[in-house]
């Protein structure tokens, strides 16, 4: 590998998750042993959580957070399971294991205070040299986007949610 990047995928619109499951299926194609941490785990049952089997041994997907803080009843319950997620991703990164890290949704543990954010953009600023990083999320902090060698904001220009189109499984999870 030449240079591990850290790339950043946020912004509004849908597509962020999508994404780095799509550079997952591809660097899957070389070969490359990958992990995924989704930090904040939602209501589905996510087709990537079924997939992620077939690819056996290359492919460790793992879904550590809680729920949506907001809607939490314990919040810290919540703040406790971000902070062992988050200690958990930063094992497997230093694990030497990996080609590929994604961290889908790690920009909620900063934007609620979860985790502190100066020690994440610290960590990641760090990160080894022959590792490629994506974290996802919106609201990607200005201290992240600057460390990082890719940011790309997904602009929502239209979505079928907002024509009451519910989310449909193989779309939305
Ligand atoms: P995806 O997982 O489809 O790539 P995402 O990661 O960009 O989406 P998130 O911000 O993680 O989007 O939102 C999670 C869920 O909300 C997804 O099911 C997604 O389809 C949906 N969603 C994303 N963007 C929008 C939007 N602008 N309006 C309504 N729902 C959205
Ligand atoms: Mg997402």
């Amino acid at each position: 590998m030449k240079k591990g990047l850290l790339m950043v995928y946020t912004g509004k619109g849908k597509g962020k998750t999508t994404a780095a499951l799509g550079m997952i299926f591809r660097a899957l194609g070389h070969g490359f042993k990958v992990c995924m941490i989704q930090f904040i785990k939602g209501a589905w049952r996510y087709g990537e959580l079924i997939s992620a089997k077939r690819f056996g041994e290359l492919l460790d997907l793992h879904v550590l957070g809680k729920g949506f803080t907001w809607k939490s009843k314990d919040i810290e319950k919540d703040v406790q399971a971000a902070r062992e997620a988050w200690r958990f991703a930063k094992e497997s990164i230093n694990s030497g294991k990996y080609q590929l890290v994604v961290l889908d949704e790690l920009t909620y543990l900063m934007k609620y205070k979860m985790v502190d954010e100066d020690e994440i953009v610290g960590f990641l600023k760090s990160h080894p040299k022959d590792l490629h990083i994506v974290v996802t999320g919106r609201d990607a902090p200005e201290s992240l986007v600057k460390i990082a060698d890719l940011v790309t904001e997904m602009q929502e220009i239209k979505h079928h949610y907002h024509s009451g189109i519910k989310a449909q499984k193989g779309i939305e999870y």
